[in-house]
Protein backbone atom coordinates (compact mmCIF):
# COMPACT_ATOMS: atom_id res chain seq x y z
CA UNK A 1 0.00 0.00 0.00
CA UNK A 2 1.30 3.44 -0.86
CA UNK A 3 1.60 6.00 1.67
CA UNK A 4 -1.11 8.07 0.00
CA UNK A 5 -2.72 5.47 0.34
CA UNK A 6 -3.14 4.41 4.03
CA UNK A 7 -2.58 8.17 4.84
CA UNK A 8 -6.29 8.51 3.23
CA UNK A 9 -7.75 5.29 4.88
CA UNK A 10 -9.86 5.26 7.43
CA UNK A 11 -8.33 4.03 10.24
CA UNK A 12 -9.83 0.93 11.37
CA UNK A 13 -8.52 0.04 14.85
CA UNK A 14 -4.74 -0.39 16.28
CA UNK A 15 -5.42 -4.13 16.25
CA UNK A 16 -5.41 -3.70 12.36
CA UNK A 17 -2.85 -5.32 10.51
CA UNK A 18 -3.48 -3.52 7.39
CA UNK A 19 -1.94 -4.63 3.70
CA UNK A 20 -4.55 -7.37 3.09
CA UNK A 21 -4.89 -10.23 5.50
CA UNK A 22 -5.15 -12.35 2.46
CA UNK A 23 -0.93 -11.65 1.77
CA UNK A 24 1.47 -14.81 3.41
CA UNK A 25 4.44 -12.07 3.34
CA UNK A 26 4.29 -8.56 4.12
CA UNK A 27 7.39 -6.22 3.61
CA UNK A 28 7.20 -3.07 5.02
CA UNK A 29 9.46 0.04 4.55
CA UNK A 30 12.21 -2.77 4.68
CA UNK A 31 15.51 -0.89 5.12
CA UNK A 32 18.95 -2.88 4.29
CA UNK A 33 21.64 -0.70 4.77
CA UNK A 34 25.71 -1.85 4.99
CA UNK A 35 27.96 0.45 7.23
CA UNK A 36 32.07 0.48 6.23
CA UNK A 37 34.38 2.49 7.54
CA UNK A 38 34.42 4.59 4.04
CA UNK A 39 30.32 4.76 3.64
CA UNK A 40 27.39 3.85 4.27
CA UNK A 41 25.04 1.96 1.23
CA UNK A 42 21.36 1.90 1.57
CA UNK A 43 21.03 -1.09 -0.38
CA UNK A 44 17.64 -1.64 0.07
CA UNK A 45 16.23 2.08 1.00
CA UNK A 46 12.46 1.82 2.18
CA UNK A 47 10.63 -0.85 -0.07
CA UNK A 48 7.35 -2.40 0.25
CA UNK A 49 5.59 -5.12 -1.99
CA UNK A 50 3.56 -8.68 -0.43
CA UNK A 51 3.05 -12.36 -1.64
CA UNK A 52 0.37 -13.72 -1.76
CA UNK A 53 0.28 -18.08 -1.21
CA UNK A 54 0.60 -19.85 -4.38
CA UNK A 55 1.90 -16.45 -6.27
CA UNK A 56 4.84 -15.62 -8.26
CA UNK A 57 6.21 -12.29 -7.72
CA UNK A 58 9.15 -11.20 -9.69
CA UNK A 59 11.77 -8.80 -8.68
CA UNK A 60 13.41 -7.57 -11.61
CA UNK A 61 16.81 -4.79 -11.95
CA UNK A 62 20.11 -4.23 -12.97
CA UNK A 63 22.90 -5.84 -10.92
CA UNK A 64 23.35 -3.33 -7.73
CA UNK A 65 19.39 -2.47 -8.09
CA UNK A 66 19.09 -4.52 -4.61
CA UNK A 67 17.39 -7.84 -5.64
CA UNK A 68 19.56 -10.27 -4.19
CA UNK A 69 19.39 -8.23 -0.67
CA UNK A 70 16.42 -8.32 -0.50
CA UNK A 71 16.16 -11.96 -0.71
CA UNK A 72 18.70 -12.71 2.11
CA UNK A 73 16.86 -9.95 4.59
CA UNK A 74 13.86 -11.79 4.20
CA UNK A 75 15.80 -15.03 4.79
CA UNK A 76 17.82 -13.55 7.62
CA UNK A 77 20.70 -13.80 5.66
CA UNK A 78 22.10 -9.82 6.20
CA UNK A 79 25.58 -10.43 7.93
CA UNK A 80 27.50 -7.23 9.65
CA UNK A 81 28.57 -4.87 8.35
CA UNK A 82 25.26 -4.60 6.86
CA UNK A 83 21.66 -5.04 8.99
CA UNK A 84 17.97 -4.53 8.62
CA UNK A 85 17.18 -1.24 10.20
CA UNK A 86 14.72 -0.60 12.49
CA UNK A 87 11.54 1.04 11.13
CA UNK A 88 11.49 -2.14 8.93
CA UNK A 89 9.46 -5.09 9.06
CA UNK A 90 8.63 -8.16 7.25
CA UNK A 91 5.40 -9.76 8.24
CA UNK A 92 4.64 -13.90 7.72
CA UNK A 93 0.84 -14.40 8.25
CA UNK A 94 0.29 -18.01 7.70
CA UNK A 95 -2.15 -19.28 10.71
CA UNK A 96 -0.45 -22.78 11.21
CA UNK A 97 2.88 -21.25 11.68
CA UNK A 98 2.08 -18.25 13.77
CA UNK A 99 0.39 -21.13 16.35
CA UNK A 100 3.30 -23.34 15.97
CA UNK A 101 5.76 -20.67 16.58
CA UNK A 102 3.21 -19.37 19.57
CA UNK A 103 3.24 -22.85 21.27
CA UNK A 104 7.15 -23.44 20.65
CA UNK A 105 8.02 -19.79 21.72
CA UNK A 106 5.67 -18.29 24.30
CA UNK A 107 8.12 -16.45 25.81
CA UNK A 108 8.71 -14.46 22.53
CA UNK A 109 4.96 -14.37 21.40
CA UNK A 110 2.73 -11.20 22.90
CA UNK A 111 -0.76 -10.11 22.16
CA UNK A 112 -1.25 -6.75 20.57
CA UNK A 113 -4.97 -6.44 22.62
CA UNK A 114 -2.24 -6.23 25.90
CA UNK A 115 0.08 -4.19 24.53
CA UNK A 116 -2.62 -1.54 23.80
CA UNK A 117 -4.37 -1.39 27.29
CA UNK A 118 -0.70 -0.64 28.47
CA UNK A 119 0.85 2.01 25.94
CA UNK A 120 -0.49 4.77 23.75
CA UNK A 121 1.48 4.94 20.59
CA UNK A 122 1.23 8.36 20.02
CA UNK A 123 4.11 8.91 22.55
CA UNK A 124 6.47 6.58 20.57
CA UNK A 125 6.79 9.76 18.57
CA UNK A 126 8.09 11.84 20.83
CA UNK A 127 10.12 9.41 22.60
CA UNK A 128 11.91 8.29 19.35
CA UNK A 129 13.11 8.84 15.90
CA UNK A 130 9.39 6.99 14.73
CA UNK A 131 7.50 9.11 11.91
CA UNK A 132 3.84 8.96 10.99
CA UNK A 133 4.76 9.22 7.98
CA UNK A 134 7.51 6.20 8.06
CA UNK A 135 3.67 3.90 8.72
CA UNK A 136 1.94 5.96 5.78
CA UNK A 137 -0.59 7.88 8.22
CA UNK A 138 -0.35 11.62 8.58
CA UNK A 139 -2.04 11.60 12.11
CA UNK A 140 0.26 9.81 14.78
CA UNK A 141 -3.11 9.36 16.65
CA UNK A 142 -3.83 7.01 13.65
CA UNK A 143 -0.86 5.03 14.15
CA UNK A 144 -1.69 1.08 14.97
CA UNK A 145 0.21 -0.04 17.89
CA UNK A 146 1.35 -2.85 15.82
CA UNK A 147 3.13 -1.50 13.68
CA UNK A 148 5.10 0.66 16.13
CA UNK A 149 5.92 -2.72 17.89
CA UNK A 150 6.68 -4.53 15.02
CA UNK A 151 8.73 -2.50 13.32
CA UNK A 152 11.28 -2.28 16.65
CA UNK A 153 10.11 0.86 18.37
CA UNK A 154 8.61 -0.77 21.05
CA UNK A 155 11.70 -1.81 22.66
CA UNK A 156 12.92 1.60 22.67
CA UNK A 157 10.51 2.86 24.71
CA UNK A 158 10.61 -0.26 26.65
CA UNK A 159 7.02 -1.67 26.01
CA UNK A 160 9.17 -4.87 23.98
CA UNK A 161 12.20 -6.14 25.14
CA UNK A 162 13.42 -6.75 21.76
CA UNK A 163 12.64 -10.75 21.97
CA UNK A 164 9.27 -10.87 20.36
CA UNK A 165 8.74 -12.26 17.29
CA UNK A 166 5.14 -13.31 17.62
CA UNK A 167 2.18 -11.17 17.34
CA UNK A 168 -1.06 -12.20 18.03
CA UNK A 169 -4.14 -9.96 16.47
CA UNK A 170 -7.27 -11.54 17.59
CA UNK A 171 -7.16 -15.06 19.95
CA UNK A 172 -5.53 -15.99 23.18
CA UNK A 173 -1.49 -15.69 23.13
CA UNK A 174 -1.49 -18.21 25.56
CA UNK A 175 -3.68 -20.50 24.13
CA UNK A 176 -2.28 -20.97 20.37
CA UNK A 177 -5.04 -23.08 19.26
CA UNK A 178 -7.50 -19.89 19.78
CA UNK A 179 -5.34 -17.59 17.40
CA UNK A 180 -7.73 -16.73 14.17
CA UNK A 181 -5.30 -13.87 13.20
CA UNK A 182 -1.63 -12.70 13.77
CA UNK A 183 1.88 -13.13 12.11
CA UNK A 184 5.68 -14.03 12.78
CA UNK A 185 7.76 -10.94 12.35
CA UNK A 186 10.79 -12.10 10.43
CA UNK A 187 12.98 -8.68 11.14
CA UNK A 188 12.96 -9.96 14.84
CA UNK A 189 13.24 -13.91 14.84
CA UNK A 190 16.60 -15.15 15.63
CA UNK A 191 17.89 -19.01 17.30
CA UNK A 192 15.40 -21.24 17.13
CA UNK A 193 12.99 -19.41 15.47
CA UNK A 194 15.21 -18.33 12.89
CA UNK A 195 16.13 -22.23 12.31
CA UNK A 196 12.17 -23.11 11.90
CA UNK A 197 11.08 -20.18 9.36
CA UNK A 198 14.58 -20.41 7.09
CA UNK A 199 14.17 -23.27 5.48
CA UNK A 200 11.12 -24.75 7.12
CA UNK A 201 8.75 -22.06 5.82
CA UNK A 202 11.19 -20.34 3.63
CA UNK A 203 13.65 -21.46 1.05
CA UNK A 204 15.98 -20.20 -1.29
CA UNK A 205 17.47 -21.28 -4.28
CA UNK A 206 20.76 -19.46 -5.36
CA UNK A 207 22.18 -18.57 -8.44
CA UNK A 208 25.30 -21.23 -8.02
CA UNK A 209 24.03 -24.36 -7.18
CA UNK A 210 27.67 -25.27 -6.35
CA UNK A 211 27.43 -22.41 -3.72
CA UNK A 212 24.27 -24.55 -2.17
CA UNK A 213 26.07 -28.17 -2.86
CA UNK A 214 28.63 -29.33 0.17
CA UNK A 215 31.65 -31.72 -2.26
CA UNK A 216 32.19 -33.99 0.42
CA UNK A 217 28.75 -35.12 0.80
CA UNK A 218 26.26 -37.07 -1.99
CA UNK A 219 23.42 -34.94 -3.03
CA UNK A 220 20.98 -37.60 -1.13
CA UNK A 221 22.88 -37.00 2.23
CA UNK A 222 22.73 -33.36 1.92
CA UNK A 223 18.79 -33.79 0.88
CA UNK A 224 17.99 -35.96 4.02
CA UNK A 225 19.96 -33.85 6.15
CA UNK A 226 16.84 -31.13 5.38
CA UNK A 227 14.57 -34.33 5.80
CA UNK A 228 16.00 -34.88 9.48
CA UNK A 229 15.96 -31.01 10.37
CA UNK A 230 12.36 -29.93 9.24
CA UNK A 231 10.11 -33.50 8.79
CA UNK A 232 11.99 -35.78 11.47
CA UNK A 233 12.82 -38.40 8.63
CA UNK A 234 15.52 -40.96 9.28
CA UNK A 235 17.14 -43.77 7.84
CA UNK A 236 15.61 -45.46 4.62
CA UNK A 237 12.36 -43.31 4.89
CA UNK A 238 14.25 -40.52 4.34
CA UNK A 239 16.39 -42.30 1.53
CA UNK A 240 13.02 -43.10 0.05
CA UNK A 241 11.79 -39.23 0.35
CA UNK A 242 15.52 -38.19 -1.26
CA UNK A 243 15.21 -39.98 -3.95
CA UNK A 244 11.65 -39.44 -4.23
CA UNK A 245 12.31 -35.61 -4.57
CA UNK A 246 15.13 -35.77 -6.82
CA UNK A 247 12.38 -38.14 -9.56
CA UNK A 248 10.13 -35.29 -8.73
CA UNK A 249 12.81 -32.46 -9.88
CA UNK A 250 13.40 -34.40 -13.09
CA UNK A 251 16.27 -36.06 -12.03
CA UNK A 252 16.57 -39.54 -14.28
CA UNK A 253 17.22 -42.92 -12.25
CA UNK A 254 16.83 -41.11 -9.49
CA UNK A 255 17.29 -44.18 -6.68
CA UNK A 256 21.03 -44.44 -8.21
CA UNK A 257 21.84 -40.43 -8.69
CA UNK A 258 21.02 -40.38 -4.71
CA UNK A 259 24.32 -41.96 -3.69
CA UNK A 260 26.50 -39.81 -6.20
CA UNK A 261 28.20 -36.06 -5.46
CA UNK A 262 27.81 -32.83 -6.64
CA UNK A 263 30.53 -33.07 -8.93
CA UNK A 264 28.77 -36.09 -10.79
CA UNK A 265 26.36 -33.94 -11.70
CA UNK A 266 25.89 -31.54 -14.80
CA UNK A 267 25.47 -27.81 -14.37
CA UNK A 268 21.58 -28.04 -14.98
CA UNK A 269 21.45 -31.71 -12.68
CA UNK A 270 22.75 -29.68 -9.75
CA UNK A 271 20.28 -26.89 -9.61
CA UNK A 272 17.64 -29.27 -9.67
CA UNK A 273 19.31 -31.12 -6.68
CA UNK A 274 19.48 -27.72 -5.25
CA UNK A 275 15.58 -26.90 -5.67
CA UNK A 276 14.93 -30.37 -4.39
CA UNK A 277 16.89 -29.51 -1.13
CA UNK A 278 14.74 -26.71 -0.95
CA UNK A 279 11.51 -28.45 -1.22
CA UNK A 280 12.74 -31.09 1.41
CA UNK A 281 11.42 -29.22 4.01
CA UNK A 282 7.93 -27.97 2.37
CA UNK A 283 8.22 -24.67 2.20
CA UNK A 284 5.54 -21.87 1.95
CA UNK A 285 7.70 -19.56 0.01
CA UNK A 286 10.40 -20.37 -2.05
CA UNK A 287 12.95 -17.47 -3.09
CA UNK A 288 14.62 -18.11 -6.45
CA UNK A 289 17.55 -15.47 -7.12
CA UNK A 290 18.66 -16.10 -10.38
CA UNK A 291 18.19 -19.76 -10.51
CA UNK A 292 18.98 -20.08 -14.34
CA UNK A 293 21.89 -17.19 -14.84
CA UNK A 294 24.53 -19.73 -15.04
CA UNK A 295 22.73 -22.13 -16.95
CA UNK A 296 22.82 -22.68 -20.80
CA UNK A 297 19.33 -21.18 -23.06
CA UNK A 298 18.10 -24.42 -23.06
CA UNK A 299 18.46 -25.97 -19.33
CA UNK A 300 17.22 -22.61 -18.58
CA UNK A 301 14.01 -22.74 -20.11
CA UNK A 302 13.70 -26.44 -18.30
CA UNK A 303 14.36 -25.36 -14.82
CA UNK A 304 11.79 -22.46 -15.21
CA UNK A 305 9.29 -24.92 -16.35
CA UNK A 306 10.07 -26.99 -13.39
CA UNK A 307 9.88 -24.17 -11.44
CA UNK A 308 5.88 -23.44 -12.81
CA UNK A 309 5.62 -26.75 -12.03
CA UNK A 310 6.54 -26.88 -8.67
CA UNK A 311 4.58 -23.56 -7.80
CA UNK A 312 1.45 -25.21 -9.03
CA UNK A 313 1.32 -28.89 -8.19
CA UNK A 314 2.94 -27.97 -4.55
CA UNK A 315 0.96 -24.63 -3.86
CA UNK A 316 4.17 -22.93 -3.45
CA UNK A 317 4.53 -18.69 -3.48
CA UNK A 318 7.81 -17.96 -5.09
CA UNK A 319 9.76 -15.26 -4.88
CA UNK A 320 11.52 -15.12 -8.67
CA UNK A 321 14.51 -12.72 -8.87
CA UNK A 322 16.14 -11.75 -11.99
CA UNK A 323 18.02 -9.29 -14.34
CA UNK A 324 15.93 -10.65 -17.30
CA UNK A 325 12.63 -9.42 -18.41
CA UNK A 326 12.17 -12.12 -20.67
CA UNK A 327 12.17 -14.59 -17.60
CA UNK A 328 9.93 -12.21 -15.78
CA UNK A 329 7.44 -12.47 -18.15
CA UNK A 330 7.27 -16.06 -18.18
CA UNK A 331 7.10 -16.59 -14.70
CA UNK A 332 5.76 -14.09 -12.75
CA UNK A 333 2.22 -12.85 -11.56
CA UNK A 334 3.55 -9.80 -10.61
CA UNK A 335 6.46 -7.05 -11.13
CA UNK A 336 8.36 -5.21 -8.66
CA UNK A 337 10.83 -3.35 -10.67
CA UNK A 338 14.00 -2.31 -8.41
CA UNK A 339 16.26 0.54 -9.32
CA UNK A 340 19.18 1.51 -7.05
CA UNK A 341 17.14 0.55 -3.32
CA UNK A 342 14.08 1.03 -4.28
CA UNK A 343 10.61 -0.48 -6.11
CA UNK A 344 10.38 1.89 -8.81
CA UNK A 345 7.41 0.27 -10.64
CA UNK A 346 4.95 -2.70 -9.27
CA UNK A 347 2.01 -4.16 -11.76
CA UNK A 348 1.05 -7.38 -12.35
CA UNK A 349 2.66 -9.27 -15.35
CA UNK A 350 0.40 -7.87 -18.39
CA UNK A 351 -0.31 -4.20 -17.38
CA UNK A 352 3.36 -3.85 -16.34
CA UNK A 353 4.48 -5.47 -20.04
CA UNK A 354 1.53 -3.79 -22.16
CA UNK A 355 1.87 -0.27 -20.41
CA UNK A 356 5.15 0.40 -19.04
CA UNK A 357 5.08 3.91 -16.75
CA UNK A 358 8.30 4.34 -15.26
CA UNK A 359 11.06 5.46 -17.58
CA UNK A 360 13.32 2.64 -16.34
CA UNK A 361 10.56 -0.07 -16.89
CA UNK A 362 10.68 1.33 -20.29
CA UNK A 363 14.02 1.34 -20.49
CA UNK A 364 14.55 -2.43 -19.42
CA UNK A 365 11.60 -3.49 -22.17
CA UNK A 366 13.37 -1.73 -25.03
CA UNK A 367 16.81 -3.26 -24.24
CA UNK A 368 15.02 -6.78 -24.80
CA UNK A 369 17.20 -8.44 -27.57
CA UNK A 370 14.37 -8.80 -30.84
CA UNK A 371 11.78 -6.04 -29.20
CA UNK A 372 12.86 -2.96 -30.90
CA UNK A 373 12.01 -1.23 -33.98
CA UNK A 374 14.36 -1.12 -36.77
CA UNK A 375 16.23 -3.67 -34.89
CA UNK A 376 18.94 -1.32 -33.12
CA UNK A 377 18.98 -2.71 -29.16
CA UNK A 378 18.63 0.01 -27.21
CA UNK A 379 20.77 0.75 -23.77
CA UNK A 380 19.72 2.69 -20.88
CA UNK A 381 23.29 4.90 -20.37
CA UNK A 382 25.04 5.04 -17.36
CA UNK A 383 24.76 2.67 -14.77
CA UNK A 384 23.19 2.13 -11.15
CA UNK A 385 24.33 4.48 -8.36
CA UNK A 386 25.37 3.33 -4.76
CA UNK A 387 22.35 4.29 -2.61
CA UNK A 388 24.67 6.15 -0.25
CA UNK A 389 22.49 8.88 0.77
CA UNK A 390 19.47 9.49 2.09
CA UNK A 391 17.25 10.39 -1.34
CA UNK A 392 16.16 13.80 -1.77
CA UNK A 393 15.55 13.48 -5.63
CA UNK A 394 14.83 10.79 -8.32
CA UNK A 395 18.12 8.19 -7.94
CA UNK A 396 17.18 7.72 -11.50
CA UNK A 397 17.15 11.63 -12.88
CA UNK A 398 20.61 11.05 -14.65
CA UNK A 399 19.83 8.37 -16.55
CA UNK A 400 16.27 9.46 -17.34
CA UNK A 401 15.21 10.57 -21.05
CA UNK A 402 12.12 12.34 -19.73
CA UNK A 403 13.89 14.32 -16.45
CA UNK A 404 12.80 17.72 -15.72
CA UNK A 405 14.17 20.70 -13.25
CA UNK A 406 12.27 18.95 -10.16
CA UNK A 407 13.46 15.42 -10.33
CA UNK A 408 16.93 16.67 -9.31
CA UNK A 409 15.31 17.81 -5.65
CA UNK A 410 11.96 15.91 -5.17
CA UNK A 411 12.13 12.25 -4.16
CA UNK A 412 9.44 10.35 -5.99
CA UNK A 413 7.69 7.86 -4.03
CA UNK A 414 5.33 4.65 -5.16
CA UNK A 415 2.18 6.42 -5.86
CA UNK A 416 -0.96 5.02 -8.01
CA UNK A 417 -0.25 5.59 -12.32
CA UNK A 418 -3.97 6.94 -12.56
CA UNK A 419 -6.98 6.99 -10.09
CA UNK A 420 -8.23 3.67 -11.19
CA UNK A 421 -4.95 1.85 -10.91
CA UNK A 422 -4.49 0.98 -7.15
CA UNK A 423 -2.64 -2.48 -8.36
CA UNK A 424 -0.16 -0.42 -10.25
CA UNK A 425 1.95 2.17 -8.83
CA UNK A 426 5.08 3.81 -10.35
CA UNK A 427 7.91 6.04 -8.24
CA UNK A 428 7.89 8.70 -10.63
CA UNK A 429 7.19 12.41 -10.46
CA UNK A 430 4.97 11.66 -13.62
CA UNK A 431 2.34 9.96 -11.71
CA UNK A 432 -0.73 10.04 -11.14
CA UNK A 433 -0.95 10.77 -14.89
CA UNK A 434 -4.51 12.33 -14.53
CA UNK A 435 -3.18 14.97 -12.13
CA UNK A 436 -1.31 17.89 -13.53
CA UNK A 437 2.44 17.61 -13.18
CA UNK A 438 2.57 20.61 -10.90
CA UNK A 439 -0.08 18.72 -8.14
CA UNK A 440 1.56 15.26 -8.91
CA UNK A 441 4.58 16.87 -7.71
CA UNK A 442 2.88 17.48 -4.79
CA UNK A 443 1.91 14.50 -3.99
CA UNK A 444 5.95 12.89 -3.77
CA UNK A 445 7.03 16.27 -1.89
CA UNK A 446 7.95 15.89 1.22
CA UNK A 447 7.32 12.58 1.76
CA UNK A 448 9.66 9.87 3.22
CA UNK A 449 9.79 6.12 4.49
CA UNK A 450 11.58 7.65 7.55
CA UNK A 451 12.92 4.78 9.58
CA UNK A 452 16.06 5.08 11.99
CA UNK A 453 18.56 7.27 11.68
CA UNK A 454 22.12 5.98 10.84
S1 LIG B 1 10.96 11.31 -11.44
FE1 LIG B 1 11.84 12.34 -13.21
S2 LIG B 1 13.89 11.46 -13.45
FE2 LIG B 1 12.71 10.11 -12.13
S3 LIG B 1 11.87 8.60 -13.50
FE3 LIG B 1 10.32 10.18 -13.29
S4 LIG B 1 10.72 11.62 -14.98
FE4 LIG B 1 12.54 10.32 -14.79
Amino acid sequence: MSTDDRSSATPTGATDDGGGDESLVDVRNLQTTFFTDKETIRAIDGIDFTIDPGETVGIVGESGSGKSVTARSLMGLIESPGRVLRGSSIRYRDLDTVRSFADAFSGRTVSVADLESRYDPVRVFDQTAATPAEFGYADPADVPLVDVVAAGYGDEVGLTSGDECVFVLDGDAGDPSSIRRGFVELTRVSGEAQRKMRGGRISMVFQDPLTSLNPVYTVGNQIKESLSLHQGLTGKEATQEAADLLEAVGIPDARRRVNEYPHQFSGGMRQRAVIAMALACEPDVLICDEPTTALDVTIQAQILDLIAEIQETRDVAVMFITHDMGVIADVSDRVNVMYAGEIVESADVEPLFANPKHPYTEGLLNSIPGGQVGGRLATIDGSVPTPNEEPTYCRFAPRCPKAFEECEAVHPIPVPVDETADDHTAACLLYPEDESTEAAIARHRGRSHGGERE
